[in-house]
C-alpha cells in the first residue's frame, strides 16, 4: 500500500539563515522519525529577500546593466555559501553542497544572460524572467537537503519541476522584472508529481522540492506568482493526496489581526476554509490567497505553525464541521480604488452590470468588493493599479451617452472575517461606531454572512485595523481562546539547534 504522506513548506523567513535552516532540518528529522507522523515531504521557499534580489537581477539584465547584475549575483552567492557552512558540520556534506550550489550559481548566470539576450533582441521576456526568479527556491532545496543529510535522514534535493502549469501569456505592458504567475494543472500535475515524488517516499527518502516554481508541458520554467509557495504546497499536497499540509512561517499561526500592526493580535486555533480564504483575500499575508483551492474540495487540513516555537499547535484550518469556529479577526488590503459607473438618465440597464465586470476583467482586474449597486449605478473596489487601465477601457465601450465612470484611488478595505462577527447582529454597527468615534470616515460598506467590509482611505487603514480590533474583536477573544496546546518536544536536536 502507498506510504500516506504530509507535505511541510517552510517559508523565506524560516530558511532566511544558516541557523535557522539547522532548525528546519530538525524539525524535518523529528517528524520523519515519529512512527505516528505521515512521511513528510518537504517544500521550501527561497532565503527571504532572494527571489526580491532575482528580480533585480532580472530587471538590470534586460536594461543591459551588467556591472550591477554581476554584483548582485556575488553577493547571492555569498549569501549561500555562508549558510552552507553552518548548516554542514562534516568536510564531506559541505564539499558536495559546495559542488551543488557552484553547479546551480554557472545555471542561474547562464539563465541571466539568456534573459540579458532576449531582452537585447526585443523578444518576449517573462519566461525568462520566471526561470531567473525560480533560482532562489532550487537553491534553498539544496542547503535544507544537505541540513537534513547531516541528522542522519536520508533526504533528495528534487530537482525536476514538480508542478505542470498553463504557459502564461506575454504582456507587453508589465515593466520588467515582474513575473506571471502561471495555473497549475490539476491532471497533469497529479500524474507528474506521483512520477517525481512517489519512489522517493517508497524509498523512504525525504523528497525536499522548490516551492513556487513549475514548468509548462513544453518545459518552459514558470512560476506561481509572488508569494505562491503556499499555493505551490497545496497543489503538491493535493496530488499527492496527503494526510495534511503544514504551512511553517514566522508567527504562531493565523492571528486575530497582522502581529506587525497589533501588538495584542491572539492566536485563532480553528478557522473554516471559507474564513482563512477571506482572511487572505482580504490581506492576510500568512497565506497566499490561493493556497486552500487545490485541498478544500479534498477536506485536507491546513496547519499554520511557527517554524521557531514547533510544539505549539499553532491554526488548523479545515471543513465546517457543523459547530461555528467562533473566530473573529481583522485584516486590511491596501492600495484600492473605487470605481463607480452611474447612468446619466434616470433608467440605466440593469443588464450592464454583467459588462462592466467583463471589461474589468479584460483590463486584468478582478473586483476586491463590489460595494452598491443599482439599475443605474454600480461601484466596486479593484487594485489601485489596474484602475487606470480598467477606466479606460470602460470609458471607451460603454455607451457615453448614457454612462458615466470615475474613479477614486487611494483607499483601503479592512474587513472584520469569522463566525464570532457574523452571529452577532450588532457587529456591523459596531464597527461602524468604532470607526466614528476615531473620526475615521467610512466611504462604503458591506456586510454578508461571511463578514464586514469597511471602505476607508488608505492613510488611516492601520489606525482603522487597531480600533477595530479593540473595539471588536478583544471583547470576543475570551470565547474564541482555548488553552494553547503544547505538544513535548521529542527530538534532543530540536533543542540544540
Ligand atoms: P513566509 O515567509 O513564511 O511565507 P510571510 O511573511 O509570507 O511568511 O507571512 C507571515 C507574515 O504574515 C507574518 O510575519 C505576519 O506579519 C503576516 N500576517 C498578516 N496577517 C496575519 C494574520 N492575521 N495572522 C498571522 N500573520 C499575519
Ligand atoms: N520566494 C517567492 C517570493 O518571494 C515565493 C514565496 O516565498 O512564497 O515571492
Ligand atoms: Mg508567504
Amino acid at each position: 500500500m502507498e506510504q500516506t504522506v504530509s507535505v511541510l513548506k517552510f517559508g523565506g523567513t524560516s530558511v532566511g539563515s544558516g541557523e535557522r535552516i539547522r532548525r528546519v532540518a530538525a524539525i524535518i528529522a523529528d517528524i520523519f522519525k515519529d512512527p505516528s507522523t505521515p512521511f513528510p515531504v518537504v517544500v521550501v521557499s527561497a532565503m527571504s529577500g532572494i527571489t526580491d534580489q532575482l528580480l533585480r537581477i532580472a530587471r538590470a539584465a534586460c536594461s543591459q546593466e551588467r556591472e550591477q547584475y554581476e554584483q548582485e549575483l556575488t553577493t547571492l552567492r555569498q549569501k549561500h555559501l555562508e549558510a552552507a557552512e553552518k548548516v554542514t558540520a562534516s568536510e564531506r556534506g559541505r564539499a558536495q553542497l559546495e559542488i551543488e550550489l557552484e553547479a546551480g550559481f554557472v545555471a542561474l548566470a547562464q539563465d541571466v544572460e539568456r534573459l540579458r539576450q532576449a531582452a537585447e533582441e526585443k523578444q518576449a521576456v517573462h519566461l525568462r524572467t520566471a526561470a531567473v526568479a525560480s533560482w532562489g527556491e532550487r537553491l534553498s532545496v539544496l542547503l535544507v537537503a544537505a541540513a537534513v543529510r547531516e541528522l542522519g535522514v536520508e533526504a533528495e534535493p528534487v530537482r525536476k519541476e514538480i508542478i505542470i502549469t498553463s504557459h502564461p501569456a506575454h504582456d507587453p505592458s508589465q515593466p520588467f522584472g515582474v513575473v506571471v504567475g502561471a495555473d497549475p494543472l490539476g491532471e497533469e500535475t497529479r500524474a507528474n508529481a506521483q512520477a517525481v515524488v512517489r519512489p522517493l517516499v517508497e524509498q523512504g527518502i525525504v523528497p525536499i522540492a522548490a516551492g513556487f516554481m513549475g514548468r509548462t508541458i513544453t518545459g518552459f520554467v514558470t512560476t506561481l506568482g509572488r508569494n505562491g509557495s503556499d499555493y505551490s504546497a497545496t497543489v503538491i499536497g493535493a496530488a499527492l493526496d496527503c494526510a495534511e499540509v503544514s504551512i511553517y512561517t514566522d508567527v504562531d499561526g493565523v492571528l486575530t489581526a497582522d502581529p506587525r500592526l497589533v501588538a495584542n493580535a491572539q492566536l485563532l486555533p480553528r478557522l473554516s476554509y471559507a474564513e482563512a480564504a477571506r482572511l487572505s483575500w482580504f490581506g492576510a499575508k500568512v497565506l497566499h490567497p490561493r493556497t486552500l483551492i487545490p485541498i478544500a474540495p479534498r477536506n485536507i487540513p491546513v496547519r499554520v505553525r511557527n517554524s521557531f516555537r514547533p510544539h505549539l499547535r499553532g491554526t488548523v484550518i479545515g471543513p465546517e464541521d457543523g459547530r461555528p469556529s467562533g473566530a473573529g479577526a481583522i485584516s486590511i488590503r491596501r492600495k484600492l480604488a473605487l470605481i463607480t459607473v452611474e447612468s446619466t438618465d434616470l433608467f440605466g440597464a440593469p443588464e450592464n452590470a454583467g459588462q462592466v465586470f467583463v471589461l474589468a476583467a479584460r483590463a486584468g482586474a478582478a473586483p476586491v468588493a463590489i460595494c452598491s449597486s443599482s439599475g443605474h449605478h454600480l461601484s466596486f473596489v479593484i487594485d489601485e493599479e489596474a484602475a487606470q487601465s480598467v477606466v479606460a477601457l470602460l470609458q471607451h465601450d460603454m455607451d457615453k451617452a448614457v454612462w458615466k465612470v470615475s474613479s477614486r484611488t487611494g483607499l483601503a478595505a479592512c474587513a472584520c472575517i469569522g463566525s464570532g462577527f457574523t452571529a452577532d447582529p450588532k457587529s456591523s454597527a459596531r464597527a461602524i461606531t468604532a470607526l466614528a468615534r476615531e473620526r475615521i470616515p467610512v466611504l462604503t460598506n458591506g456586510a454578508s454572512e461571511q463578514g464586514i467590509t469597511l471602505i476607508v482611505e488608505d492613510r488611516d487603514s492601520e489606525r482603522a485595523l487597531r480600533c477595530l480590533h479593540r473595539d471588536l474583536v478583544a471583547p470576543v477573544i475570551p470565547l474564541v481562546r482555548r488553552p494553547e496546546a503544547v505538544v513535548t518536544v521529542k527530538n534532543e536536536t530540536l533543542l540544540k539547534a
